[in-house]
């Protein structure tokens, strides 16, 4: 170690080195003069924010460091001085940070800060702003939200993930499409596009969430997912609605200019439609309605950095929600009867009159939803004026099912498939078996969601059995182990040894 890297120990010595940790390479050490600043600019990319004021670098300026990893901002620490001069402890008029060599801080005798570690707890970098950054090298993601490719290739890329759904694939790929060139273009002059906001009807189990999730992970942009039942207006107990940006912004790592560009997801929208017939005050329906409109829109919003409510702790800072990409969701039970009631009244008149019950076995009734429907069912006008692109999701026949449970990218069949091939075993599901799935999944009307739930309950015993003999080599479940009428078919490893030895 040179004389110099001594001095840049003695200065920390003591205490939990976070600075020079051992990711620091050697050329790095070779340099000790400033390897304490190449190290921050490598390792942390968070601002820092002083202990003191809570403000970020950004607003505040440079930072002083001191050990335990605590930053106090140029003003505080002006302050602090000031105030031990009016002590009389030696600061006063000669106490001026420019005169100060902040490098010899810590040592500094009377108030050594370095004691105060292990009183004050470190910031968690989940509350700090993520610093701004040029050009960083990373994976490139599968559709690139800045070089948005056609909305037939974000189709092609759901269709590898999403089994069915065809309409409601189409129009998210042309509505995601249209967004992002919007924001990329910032095209808001004279003809400003409005922005794609969806509303997605669908009942439950039928990939509502999953879709969005599969959308966001393939445009690599952060995604926040919430339920519309846990917002209230503001002032009451629940979360505000400005927390869904909150964490929004937890999910870009706390990186404002990502989380501008991200999806939030409000589920269960269906919960905040207007009471009928009562008299009260609507606390959680339509005056949560009211003030999503803000949001839905575009707006700049104040929303705590790591943390769902605000307060004098947590640091704050603006998001902007034009180019946010607001989804909801919901099952909107009863809606079927609106729409019934709709279609069988304009259809019942004159001597083209249809039948009364044409529609009650119409098990995709939901497609035909209109603005109007939804009005009827309590969403506020305003409300669906901000969410401009309407669909709805096919219900899950049995087909479907068995394909979900065997097409997909990362069907639950392949998974499973998968973790057995880390252990040499070969997992076959026959037709039969998925369809005996599909048939119990239909039954408990959860929609995709039991089949997870169902698969799970069996394969429980074979993967607790498997790896407890070593000769199993094949194991396939067939329509009697799933309708619990026999065992799985299970072969032995055995011949397939003694070929590979004859080899
Ligand atoms: P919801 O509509 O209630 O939000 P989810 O999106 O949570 O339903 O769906 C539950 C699960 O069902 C998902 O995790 C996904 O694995 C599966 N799933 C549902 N629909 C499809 C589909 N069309 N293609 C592939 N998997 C699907």
């Amino acid at each position: 170690m040179s004389e110099q890297d001594n001095d840049y120990r003695e200065i920390v010595d003591g205490e939990d080195v976070v600075e020079t940790s051992s990711t620091e390479d050697t050329s790095v050490a070779e340099k000790p003069s400033d390897a304490g600043d190449e190290k921050k600019d490598k390792g942390d990319e968070y601002e820092d924010i002083c202990y003191i004021c809570r403000r970020p670098e950004s607003v505040a300026g440079k930072m002083i460091h001191i050990p335990n990893n605590i930053c106090i901002c140029n003003d505080c620490m002006q302050k602090t001085f000031d105030s031990m001069g009016s002590f009389g402890f030696g600061g006063g008029d000669n106490a001026n940070l420019n005169n100060v060599d902040f490098s010899k801080m810590p040592n500094i005798s009377m108030i050594n800060l370095s004691d105060l570690g292990g009183f004050m707890p470190q910031m968690p970098n989940s509350q700090k702003l993520k610093k701004k950054k040029s050009g960083e090298k990373k994976e490139a993601p599968v559709l690139d939200i800045k070089n948005i490719p056609p909305p037939h290739k974000i189709k092609a890329e759901l269709d590898e993930y999403v089994v069915g759904q065809e309409y409601a694939k189409k129009v998210m790929s042309v509505a995601v499409y249209n967004h992002y060139k919007r924001v990329a273009t910032n095209t808001m002059d004279e003809i400003e596009i409005e922005k794609s906001n969806m509303l997605m009807i669908g009942p439950t189990g039928s990939g509502k969430t999953y879709m969005v999730k599969t959308l966001a992970r393939l445009l690599d942009v952060p995604l926040a997912i919430t339920d519309a039942t846990s917002l209230t207006e503001a002032g009451y107990i629940g979360d505000d609605i400005e927390s869904v940006v909150s964490k929004l912004l937890a999910a870009a790592d706390n990186d404002v200019e990502k989380a501008e560009r991200g999806i939030i997801f409000i589920d269960e929208i269906d919960k905040l439609a207007k009471k009928k017939n009562t008299n009260q005050r609507d606390v959680s329906g339509e005056s949560v309605q009211q003030g999503m409109l803000k949001l839905l829109e575009g707006a700049e919003v104040e929303v705590p950095v790591g943390a769902s409510s605000k307060n004098a702790m947590v640091p704050m800072t603006m998001v902007n929600t034009k180019n946010i990409l607001f989804i909801c969701g919901g099952a909107f039970p009863d809606l079927d009867n609106i729409i019934k009631e709709r279609l069988n009244k304009a259809s019942s008149m004159g001597f083209m009159a249809d039948l009364k019950d044409k529609y009650d076995k119409d098990e995709n009734i939901l497609m035909k939803a209109t603005v109007e429907d939804l009005k009827n069912f309590g969403m506020i006008p305003e409300f669906l004026g901000r969410l401009p692109i309407l669909f709805s999701l096919e219900a899950l026949d049995e087909d479907m099912l068995v394909r979900i449970l065997r097409d997909p990218k990362n069907a639950i069949t392949k998974q499973y498939k998968k973790l057995l091939e880390l252990d040499e075993v070969k997992l076959e599901f026959t037709d039969g078996a998925l369809h005996a799935i599909a048939r119990e999944a239909k039954q408990r009307d959860l929609g995709a969601r039991a089949l997870r739930a169902i698969i799970e309950e069996f394969m429980l015993d074979i993967m607790y059995e498997i790896p407890k003999d070593d000769n199993i080599g094949e194991v396939v479940i067939t329509e009697d182990y799933i309708l619990k009428k026999g065992g799985p078919q299970i072969m032995m490893r055995g011949c397939e040894s003694l070929e590979d030895k004859n080899a």
